[in-house]
């Protein structure tokens, strides 16, 4: 069996981004030289998210709109009172998920016709990153 763990690390202009990162997983399977086997892609902070869906701009701002909606920014939440200011993007990582996994078939991320793996960003402008783990044959 071959394996293979990196991270991708991200610091976001704006504080709530979303990033296409399918490239850069697909780029990590060939490195890892796996043919048949998974992919698990998982954010490593609890205030950011992966996902898969499709790339289509409009979706990406209807996902944020959606998100402040359900949970808006400036609310009077209990975690803010430990000094924080993030309890909306815990609330936004758990309503958007924490990872994906992926087959990988033939060495490459076996998809249906639109799906792409996005990192969401919730409290971003610092240093976070994502855990890429592939195993298989
Ligand atoms: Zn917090």
């Amino acid at each position: 069996m071959k394996s293979l763990t990196e991270h991708l690390w991200f610091n976001t202009k704006n504080r709530i981004d979303f990033i296409n990162i399918t490239d850069k997983v697909q780029d990590l399977i060939k490195k890892s030289g796996v043919k048949e086997g998974i992919v698990l892609v998982n954010a490593m902070h609890i205030t950011a998210s992966v996902y898969i869906n499709d790339a289509e701009s409009g979706l990406i701002n209807d996902y944020q709109k959606w998100l402040k909606e359900l949970v808006p920014m400036d609310k009077n939440y209990e975690h803010n009172l430990t000094g924080e200011d993030n309890a909306y993007a815990h609330l936004m990582r758990t309503i958007m998920g924490r990872e994906v996994v992926c087959a990988i078939s033939n060495g490459k991320l076996d998809f249906g016709p639109w799906e792409q793996i996005y990192y969401a960003e919730f409290d971003g402008q610092r240093k976070k990153r994502v855990m890429v783990k592939i195993i298989g044959e």
